[in-house]
């Protein structure tokens, strides 16, 4: 029976005996508070039916969990150094892959078809912060079947993803994450629940993937355009930020009919509208005057 590792005097003992080093490049903040790791295992909602997906196991310290909860775990992890002692750790998990990789560079359609017969899975990680936005955008917009993305990120990235608008922390990622999935901040995190000590606060947040996005833009890839020139220049009217836009061709007069019969002001600004008013817009201006 291999120890449990969500406790610091463990994670020391496994760090020591392999004369492991933390690599900072790659984000390792191992976690080290068993309540914390209850609570994620909790918030993602993860049962004997589930496959998950879980990025950067680390030592294993989290996987060992997965393990007894969900009735198959795949675990991705780049650092080679830490292969062989998950390889201990992990000896009695009979139900965990291992796989020697890059999250951002695996074929991960392939690797679940193979590994989970295509079905949905559920993706659990203490995210390493640095590649926090592409892992989980890559994830959505990858269309690999997700049920539920629960993962540990900064505390402020957290509140960027579940904001509306009118907020400080809406924005671009806000939109993006909200057109895929329901966001729910399930717990906040303080430093010192893991090793080494990050030098931000964390939170834990649960992104529900829809059925269907929530609004029906005809373009969508045009709405989150628009969604990135208007969040470029916050402080900008939308009607300047989309206009100057180098990544759009509408002139001032194409977006300010656009406005107009939106029953918008002519000084609103990008940071106001919501996502349904960007469809809307996107919507209005691809009908009438889109230029490629
Ligand atoms: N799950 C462990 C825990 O909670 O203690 C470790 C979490 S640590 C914040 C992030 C982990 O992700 C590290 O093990 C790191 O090596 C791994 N990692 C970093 N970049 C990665 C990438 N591109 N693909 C896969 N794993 C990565």
């Amino acid at each position: 029976m291999q120890p449990d590792l969500g406790n610091p005097k463990q994670t020391i003992a496994v760090i020591q005996k392999y004369g492991f080093s933390f690599q900072k490049r790659y984000g390792q903040n191992f976690l080290i508070d068993g309540h914390v790791l209850d609570k994620i295992i909790a918030a993602a909602g993860v049962t004997k039916e589930d496959v998950v997906l879980e990025i950067g196991p680390g030592i294993g310290t989290m996987t060992q969990r997965l393990s007894q909860a969900a009735a198959r775990v795949i675990a991705v992890e780049i650092d080679a150094a830490l292969i062989p002692i998950l390889g201990e750790t992990l000896a009695d998990c009979g139900n965990v892959t291992v796989i020697n990789g890059d999250i951002l560079k695996l074929d991960l359609r392939g690797l679940l078809e193979r590994e989970a017969g295509g079905r949905p899975v559920r993706v659990v990680a203490n995210l390493p912060y640095y590649i926090t936005t592409p892992i989980i955008m890559g994830l959505f917009e990858s269309g690999v079947p997700i049920n539920t993305i629960t993962v540990m990120v900064q505390k402020e990235v957290a509140e960027r993803m579940q904001a509306g608008p009118g907020s400080k922390d809406y924005g671009a990622l806000s939109l993006a994450v909200q057109y895929y999935a329901e966001p729910y901040i399930a717990a906040n995190v303080p430093p010192n629940c893991f090793i080494p000590r990050p030098n931000v606060g964390s939170a834990v947040i649960r992104l529900t993937r829809h059925e269907k996005p929530p609004v029906a833009a005809a373009d969508p890839e045009l709405m989150f355009r628009l969604i990135r020139a208007s969040f470029n220049q916050r402080r900008k009217t939308l009607l300047n930020s989309l206009a100057n836009a180098s990544e759009l061709s509408f002139s001032k007069e194409e977006i300010g009919a656009a406005v107009e019969k939106m029953g918008l002001s002519p000084s609103v600004r990008g940071e106001t509208l919501s996502l349904a008013q960007f469809a809307q817009l996107s919507d209005l201006l691809s009908m009438n005057c889109y230029k490629k």
